[in-house]
């Protein structure tokens, strides 16, 4: 509820913008008064300054328009004067929604948008008041905006469009050109549903026409739009002109009703992520109302000298751009600017954390010459060159006197398990204890497996680094006698080597001496993870490994505070993984590959992406499919079945049984995808290939040709879509990781094969991990910042340091 002041300030600003021509209130401004009289009356105002409103404003009319101006500026700068005591009374409350619709065109003048309540300058407590404070947000609709991770102030200036409409250059039907994205807006001609593939999925097939012309829009196993779209609804639709026999159509794009406001607003109108119970024009209004308030109020935390270099636009602007853009261009610059300063943060955080990292100081362990080659001899195969490299990284760090802190990067089956092992060597034995955390108890059953082998096993001259009792695992369902033993061990420093999942940090474990922490697959963790398990030891070395190439970018973003070691060659004998795109009718052929390969004594998997058919489409299940397999396709053979819900004993049993030769074929969903070892398997069959990222098919591939033969990959997209199997062609194209993981990351992102989003910082919401040049700018500018002021003690910095903190500790407010 606005005050009788703050409507009467509405009036007399409306006054002042015509001219003063007395037409602000219909009848003369007085008019207002026989209900504005009582009405102020009544809130307690002041009775002088009330006196004095009659007055002046009964005699308005017979004002000269001099002496007319004289008067409203007297009248307003009392009135203004008194706000601030009447809202004291009040909860803050920044000014009335301002639709956008209706006043975009006539921008809201500066005066009327004056701040209600000042805020100290430079204090960004404000942007922290949760999201009641707003008018006409109450508890209920602020429950609603929690769904949407809304729960302050700050959280709604970053919360961005996920689209706009550009309504101020909106194009007709008969005028769009193949290949555009756009939005038009059309009235519905017809909808109909079609069944596909005999009733599996269906499509929507709609007719749009706008009086220049009508187009066919499509959307894919939607059923549900059919109920909410009517013949004469007016639409907007916004996607990318395709074309299918020779005429234009739109294919699965976004829609919605139109508001007819929006329309009026010949601007471009920001198009916002929703949940049930808020409505498209209720947060956008909310939005612009906040962004225009509090937008032009939030301190630029960015250094002004900073910000000239990199020649972007100030924090304030920036968020009102990107919410409710001028034009195209700026948008464009806001949005940079806001995706650098995603970058800018990560990138200082990152530095910070590896000089943190780096000012300790860790025990070191200096490992003679003997000694290791002995290590080594022991082994079944010579060491890559590769190896010998990371092998020597190891061990110079491991006698640094400073922590460790390396990402060992190795494609499948370089060879990095047994440089864990060796790493972990030097550390037994000096006496102290080494840990090495896998993603899955698969793996880390195989790891335990292989260490103990070539760790325990006495060589010649029976050197062997542990005694097997040394060496233990630890995973989620072992025994929990058998856990509180382990433990007991750990504490008084009998087990030397620990390997585990998550249960590793999961369980109250406390080590005697951890001084070499290995996380395999890294990427499978968050940073959070990492720390845990790092805490677990006083300074401890760090060593993490992924098979995940990453592309320069990534490396110097999201890994800036490691040292990077990348292991390039593979061991000798290893042939190229033979790949082929079949089509789905073609899976005859990859069965016979699977008989002739194990008749010749080798073994196979069969990948499917989803553990049950579901009504999600089509995906073959490997429960079902594992049923089919064994009793129509291979009736001679013994299929293994592997999947997530397993129990974890249940899975090792299937695996154990896989790898002593019981089954012939594993038919398995992706949990084979991380580490699993199983040289003898030759053939890797992914069925659904199209709905994996390329890396993780990389992944999956780098099963199979472990040991000398050749070995195939062959993949089965779930149809003929020729854009999906391009994709996929790549796959037959290289065997090279790093080339399929800039490939993925152009396709998909980062998140899917980074896990980026676990890893310990808000989310990313403009930047984009592909951008080189964007990141290696706010590099450069990070590092400048970093050296000036490494730990942001300078005032000028303080804004910065403020917001650093917000960015690294998401939804834990502030914390100075
Ligand atoms: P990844 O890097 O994918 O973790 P692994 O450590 O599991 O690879 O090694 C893959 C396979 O290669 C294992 O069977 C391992 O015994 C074997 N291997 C490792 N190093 C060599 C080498 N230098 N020569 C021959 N085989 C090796
Ligand atoms: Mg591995």
């Amino acid at each position: 509820m606005l005050s009788a002041i703050e409507k009467l300030l509405k009036f007399m600003r409306l006054e002042v913008d015509r001219g003063y021509d007395n037409r602000a209130v219909v009848g003369g401004l007085n008019k207002v008064l026989p209900w504005w009289e009582p009405e102020a009356r009544a809130s307690g105002m002041d009775a002088g300054l009330l006196e004095r409103v009659v007055e002046q404003l009964n005699a308005y009319p017979g004002y000269s328009l001099e002496d007319r101006a004289a008067c409203l500026n007297d009248l307003l700068n009392e009135l203004e004067a008194a706000l601030p005591a009447e809202t004291e009374r009040r909860t803050a409350t920044p000014p009335r929604p301002r639709p956008v619709d209706s006043d975009a065109q006539s921008a809201p003048s500066e005066r009327s948008r004056r701040p209600v309540v000042e805020r100290e300058p430079g204090a960004p407590i404000g942007l922290d008041a949760p999201v009641t404070v707003l008018p006409g947000v109450g508890p209920k609709y602020a429950q609603t905006m929690k769904q949407l991770g809304l729960n302050t102030l700050a959280d709604l200036l970053y919360y961005f469009p996920r689209r706009y409409d550009d309504y101020s250059q909106l194009k007709t039907i008969n005028r769009l050109e193949y290949g555009e994205e756009l939005t038009i807006i059309a009235t519905v001609q017809s909808v109909a549903t079609r069944p596909l593939r005999g009733g599996q999925s269906s499509m929507i097939e709609a007719v749009v026409s706008d009086g220049t012309g009508s187009i066919r829009v499509t959307w894919f196993n939607q059923p549900w739009i059919a109920n909410r779209l009517n013949r004469n609804d007016q639409i907007a639709i916004s996607g990318k002109v395709d074309m299918y026999l020779g005429r234009l159509v739109m294919n699965s794009p976004d829609w919605e009703p139109i508001e007819q406001n929006s329309l009026n607003t010949n601007r471009i109108v920001p198009v916002y992520p929703l949940t049930a119970h808020v409505t498209q024009k209720w947060l956008r209004r909310l939005m612009y109302d906040t962004v225009t308030y509090w937008a032009a109020r939030i301190t630029d935390y960015l250094p002004e000298d900073i910000r000239r270099a990199v020649d972007l636009p100030p924090l304030g602007p920036a968020l009102v751009q990107a919410h409710f853009p001028d034009s195209m261009e700026r948008l464009r610059a806001a949005r940079a600017r806001l995706a650098f300063d995603e970058i800018l943060l990560l990138q200082l955080g990152v530095l910070q954390q590896k000089s943190n990292w780096q000012s300790v100081a860790a025990r070191v362990f200096e490992t003679p010459d003997a000694w290791l080659d002995a290590q080594v001899q022991r082994l079944p195969y010579p060491l890559t060159g590769a190896q010998q490299r990371a092998l020597a990284h190891v061990r110079a760090d491991l006698s640094s006197g400073r922590p460790m802190n390396r990402l060992l990067q190795g494609d499948v089956g370089s060879g990095k398990t047994v440089i864990a092992a060796l790493g972990a060597a030097m550390v037994t034995r000096a006496g102290a204890q080494a840990a090495i955390m896998a993603p899955t108890s698969i793996l880390a059953e195989q790891h335990y497996r292989n260490l103990t082998r070539m760790l325990t096993e006495p060589g010649d001259n029976d050197n062997a680094a542990l005694k097997p009792e040394e060496i233990r695992l630890l995973v989620g369902d072992t025994p929990e006698a058998e856990k509180a033993e382990i433990r007991a061990g750990l504490e008084e420093g009998n087990i030397k080597l620990i390997i585990g999942t998550h249960a590793l940090i999961e369980a109250p474990i406390s080590f005697n001496q951890l001084e070499f922490v290995v996380i395999d697959e890294q990427h499978r963790f968050g940073v959070a993870q990492r720390a845990a398990l790092r805490v677990k030891g006083q300074t401890p070395h760090l060593l993490v490994m992924t098979a995940t190439p990453i592309p320069r970018s990534l490396a110097l973003t999201l890994y800036g505070d490691l040292d990077l070691t990348v292991m390039d060659e593979m061991p000798a004998g290893r042939q190229p993984v033979e790949t082929h795109v079949l089509h789905p009718l073609e899976r005859e052929r990859a069965y016979q590959l699977i008989r002739t390969q194990v008749q010749q004594g080798r073994q196979a998997f069969i990948i499917y992406p989803l553990i049950e058919k579901g009504d999600k489409e089509e995906s073959k299940a490997a429960v079902d499919e594992h049923e089919r397999l064994q009793s129509v396709i291979f009736p001679r053979l013994k299929l293994g079945l592997l999947h997530g819900r397993m129990r974890p004993d249940e899975k090792e049993q299937v695996m154990a049984r896989f790898r002593d030769g019981e089954f012939q074929i594993l038919v398995s969903t992706t949990v084979v995808e991380v580490g699993v070892d199983v040289p003898n398997a030759t053939v890797m069959l992914i069925e659904g290939a199209n709905r994996f990222g390329l890396a993780q098919l990389h992944q999956l591939r780098g099963r199979v040709g472990r040991g000398g033969d050749q070995a195939y990959c062959l993949l089965i997209p779930e149809n003929e879509n020729a854009i999906e199997n391009e994709r996929l062609a790549v796959m037959a194209e290289t065997n090279d990781g790093f080339v399929l993981a800039e490939r993925d990351l152009d396709q998909r992102g980062p998140g899917d094969f980074l896990g980026t989003r676990q890893a310990g910082f808000a989310q990313l919401r403009m930047a984009s991990l592909t951008d080189v040049r964007l990141i290696e700018k706010a590099r450069e500018q990070a590092m400048k910042i970093n050296d000036r002021d490494p730990d942001l003690s300078a005032p000028e910095n303080a804004a910065l340091r403020r917001t650093l903190q917000r960015f690294w500790n998401p939804g834990k407010g502030d914390i100075s």
